[in-house]
């Protein structure tokens, strides 16, 4: 995979880089905005269900999801039903569980394999509750089309056996099944080629008129290096955090840098409507 060694640090110090993206966000017709959850707009806490949406940050989400010719999808490895009990927005595109399941302007969507995949799912995950009881502070997800083996609250001489565990049953019910490791987490995805930047190619893909729109993808994660790389050449890709393994060509150093990019795209997009500047 093509690496950008040196992605620019987005903070408003570096007026260049602000007035590029404000004239781009300025002049779009449509703007296409992914975010992604943990990490992203909410801080990555010990335990995902401690990771919930501050006030402030619920209300510029409402504002974001208020503008016109904005469109907004939450981008995330958690399961739809776990995403959807956060959000507390009726109208908010999902891309849950990887891409594997999506909510769409009203309309839901699962892989096809994502769902001839849930009984070995099942099977994974009792053996692997049985086989990681040994290891204090594992925890294993049922997202129903994945499966989530957290393991932030072990102990770290336990880590290499953990994954190794994982790996080696998931692996032992079908040897097509992906494991990948995110932060703190291995996880364990349906045996098919797809991600959350195949979810975003299906997304533009949908669109009668997908030129017009500038795409913003927003993540922190190594599951958002496939998003990073759709939308490399033809849109805005920030990472949070700095680093050095990402496609991204931009950075952010947290989440409350990526709040401020929230609140600058509403601001800029209030006063616009369809790329003209309102008077
Ligand atoms: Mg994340």
């Amino acid at each position: 995979m093509m690496r950008s060694k040196n992605p620019i640090h987005v903070p408003f110090k570096q007026i260049d880089v602000w007035n590029n993206f404000s004239k781009r966000l300025l002049s779009a017709p449509e703007v296409e905005l992914f975010l992604d959850y943990d990490g992203t707009i909410t801080p990555i806490k010990l335990t995902p269900s401690e990771a919930v949406l501050s006030p402030d940050t619920i209300q510029i989400m409402r504002e974001l999801l208020n503008l016109p010719q904005v469109r907004v999808t939450m981008v995330t490895g958690r399961s739809m039903k776990d995403i959807r009990s956060i959000l507390p927005f009726e109208d908010i595109r999902i891309v849950a569980n990887h891409g594997f399941h999506m909510y769409l302007d009203g309309k839901e969507w699962i892989h096809p394999d994502a769902e001839l995949s849930v009984p070995d799912m099942q099977h994974i995950k009792e053996e692997l509750q049985h086989l990681l009881e040994p290891y204090k502070g594992v925890f294993v997800e049922d997202k129903k089309y994945t499966l989530s083996i957290h393991y932030r609250n072990a102990l770290v001489k336990d880590i290499p056996e953990i994954t190794k565990t994982t790996q080696k049953t998931a692996l032992s019910f079908n040897e097509k099944f992906i494991v990948t490791e995110g932060k703190e987490v291995v996880e364990i995805r349906p045996p098919v080629n797809w991600g959350k930047g195949h979810a975003v190619s299906k997304i533009l893909k949908s669109h009668k008129y997908p030129a017009l729109s500038l795409k913003v993808y927003i993540g922190d994660d190594m599951t958002d290096e496939d998003a990073f790389q759709v939308l490399k050449s033809t849109g805005i890709t920030i990472h949070v955090g700095k680093s050095n393994e990402t496609t991204a060509q931009y950075y952010v150093g947290g989440v409350d840098e990526v709040l401020q990019i929230l609140k600058m795209i509403i601001k800029l997009r209030a006063h616009t409507s369809g790329g003209r500047i309102k008077s």
